[in-house]
């Protein structure tokens, strides 16, 4: 079972929308675990201070090694820690894959602009960034990540077969979906998906998916075009 750690100054931002749905029916199944810690139970002076100027000068405020560094010693586990960062590595569905398989995720979540590096350094931080924009803080971004690698784990998701063909899975992007009612508004559902020939849907759905990668995401076209021929 996964045991998931969240480092934070923002204990009680957790477990947010992880709690809901899916995923919380999981949290509450104890199909994974979430804890909660609290960076400031480990500052040093009355005023549980976290963060510092930058040295060198500039904007804003860094989180603190000495502190943030006794608050991952006196949680750590044997599994990988993570910080949440817009420096780090694409957060994709083959890297989440690979963190569903752990059993252990330590994830720091930083505040104002960042953690000092040789926290990174010390701990062998691996740097997880969820995309090319800059958010508040990491608590969000690790939720984004939490959710998507909770809803991988075995029994989370009712109908394991409806993740094989969901975008990204194969480098490709999804098929369009419809549902019932087959006439809205005069648009009718595509007549294939009616006629109950599987080979024919699949076939469509596959045509579909490719039209609709190849137009919008060349750069995972480009992967899905060398994986089939590899
Ligand atoms: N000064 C930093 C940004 C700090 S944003 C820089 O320019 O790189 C504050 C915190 O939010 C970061 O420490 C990180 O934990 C989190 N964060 C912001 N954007 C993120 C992103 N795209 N992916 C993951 N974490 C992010």
């Amino acid at each position: 079972m996964l045991k998931a750690k969240v480092l934070t100054v923002f204990p009680e931002m957790f477990p947010g929308f992880l709690g809901y749905s899916l995923t919380g029916k999981a949290l509450e199944e104890q199909k994974w675990q979430l804890e909660a810690v609290n960076i400031r139970d480990y500052a040093f002076d009355r005023h549980k201070s976290v963060d510092d100027t930058p040295c060198g000068g500039g904007a804003g405020m860094i989180m603190r090694p000495d502190v943030l560094g006794r608050a991952i010693e006196a949680t750590r586990t044997k599994g990988r820690i993570i910080y949440m960062s817009p420096k780090g590595r694409p957060l994709t569905q083959k890297l989440v894959h690979e963190l569903a398989a752990e059993e252990e995720l330590m994830i720091i979540c930083g505040r104002f602009e960042g953690i000092d590096e040789r926290i990174i350094e010390a701990f062998n931080v691996e740097e997880i960034s969820i995309g090319d924009y800059i958010l508040t803080g990491g608590e969000q971004a690790a939720q984004i990540l939490l959710d998507a690698v909770v809803r991988l784990l075995p029994g989370v998701l009712g109908n394991e077969a409806s993740l094989e063909d969901e975008s990204f899975e194969n480098y490709l992007l999804e098929y369009p979906q419809y549902t019932r009612p087959i006439t809205w508004n005069d648009r009718d559902v595509p007549e294939v998906l009616l006629s109950g020939h599987h080979q024919k849907i699949s076939q469509w759905r596959r045509q579909q998916a490719e039209i609709a990668t190849k137009e919008r995401r060349p750069d995972l076209f480009k992967k899905y075009l060398d994986s089939k021929n590899s």
